[in-house]
């Protein structure tokens, strides 16, 4: 096929539609929004609502041991490398209809216009939905596991929670040890693609089609648990308090003063406190906090970390308070390939939509497939750039533009060079 024609192809926007509206209605929540916690009875609804869909199209279908459930299209020569298309049908509790199942159902379309259209590419096609993206249970659970990233401390101390870890793997049919066993060889992987809602308001408020990924921060969490004396709120003098409270309190505020004033791009969030003994009358004599931070740059991420322990112990010492630090995890930033920037840009440009390049403040499953292959996303406007609520809303002729640019991006790499081989550096 000439590739004028295929400049001229375009994804089944009815279709498209058919499936997100179909897809919504699976842990569908009053307000609007939807319910599928990893590996939860709604998430593998949606999950066999997905392989039934892939199926009854005539593409192939397969899972691994870490559930990853995926469609396939065996459009290359044999042994050809796989470009993997993909998000995720999970959810946070009671989120928004388009946060992954609209990269999920993108992918899905490109695989069936593909396959319609008879195309032979240089690579096989695999539209991915990964498992717990959300962190119900880890987060970047199933892409990590594929790349071979996974730490099984992760798995041995998940952020949701071991039991509600192994209740989902029990509902599922998966242990540990499948997850941790379904690494791909990077040989195999020609690279991936996303599309994704931004969960901002950028293009929205910029006025701007499609967004090029350029990286996707990385966090870091800590709980740090400010200790003094509990004692009688009303008989202790206030000069005599070793008040939990106050150290917990002052290092929150500098916090977000010390990223304001330092940190262009990173962000501070102190999302939970917990009080003990906990009562009007007794002087904290414990506050534990939950501590996340993010940035684009690991040199930068290090160094708010060292800056925001060392506030921590110097609030704790102005207070005379100790202080208890424990690490929680990290994910490191990852940059995205500045060669499938290009060619998602010039795709838009082909269809004549507006593009800017900008990074993402959220992690998606990219950043997993970015350490072991050439990784590219794309986001679509987001009104009032709201997400991970029932509220979340993206035009649909906006859902359509980006699977269409999703679509045009894989012709252009696959039209590269015959191997389609942006793999050298990996
Ligand atoms: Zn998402």
């Amino acid at each position: 096929m000439m590739n004028v024609a295929k400049d001229s192809l375009r994804i089944d926007q009815t279709r498209l539609r058919a499936d997100f509206e179909a897809l919504a209605q699976i842990g569908a929540t009053r307000d609007g929004g939807v319910h599928r916690p990893a590996l939860g009875e709604a998430h593998l609804a949606a999950r066999a609502w997905f392989r039934e869909r892939a199926e009854a199209d005539g593409l192939g279908f397969r899972t691994d041991g870490a559930g990853n459930h995926s469609a396939c299209l065996a459009c290359g020569p044999p042994g050809a490398p796989i470009l993997l298309l993909g998000s995720h049908l999970d959810s946070v509790p009671r989120g928004g209809r388009y946060d992954g199942a609209l990269g999920v159902l993108a992918a899905l379309e490109v695989l069936r216009v593909v396959q319609e259209t008879g195309l032979a590419l240089p690579v096989h096609l695999e539209a991915i939905d990964f498992t717990d993206e959300e962190g119900t249970l880890v987060g970047l659970l199933g892409s990590a596991a594929l790349a071979g990233t996974l730490d099984p401390d992760e798995l041995r101390q998940p952020r949701g929670g071991r039991e509600v870890l192994a209740a989902g793997f029990a509902r599922a049919g998966l242990t540990d040890e499948s997850v941790l066993g379904v690494r791909r060889d990077p040989a195999t992987l020609a690279g991936y693609l996303e599309l994704h809602v931004e969960q901002g308001a950028r293009l929205v408020d910029a006025g701007v089609d499609v967004g090029v990924v350029t990286g996707i921060v990385g966090y870091c969490s800590y709980r740090l648990t400010f200790t003094g004396q509990a004692n009688h709120a009303g008989t202790t003098s206030m000069a005599e308090r070793a008040d939990a409270a106050q150290g917990a309190c002052a290092f929150t505020l500098r916090a977000r003063e010390l990223v304001m004033a330092d940190y262009a791009g990173g962000v501070v969030n102190v999302g939970d406190m917990h009080f003990s003994p906990g009562a009007y009358n007794i002087i904290p004599g414990a506050v534990a906090l939950a501590l996340e931070f993010r940035s684009p740059e690991a040199e930068t991420l290090d160094r708010l970390e060292a800056d925001l322990l060392a506030l921590a112990r110097e609030q704790a010492a102005t207070f005379g308070l100790g202080l208890e630090v424990a690490w929680q995890g990290r994910c490191e930033p990852a940059l995205l390939d500045a060669r499938v920037q290009s060619l998602i840009a010039q795709a838009a440009d082909g269809l004549g939509l507006s593009h800017v390049s900008l990074p993402s403040g959220a992690g998606h499953d990219a950043q997993s497939l970015a350490r072991v292959c050439p990784a590219g996303m794309l986001f679509v406007p987001s009104v009032g750039g709201v997400s991970h609520s029932p509220d979340e809303f993206t035009r649909w002729a906006d859902c359509v533009n980006g699977a269409n640019v999703l679509l045009q991006t894989v012709l252009r790499w696959a039209r590269l060079d015959s191997n389609a081989n942006l793999t050298d550096e990996y």
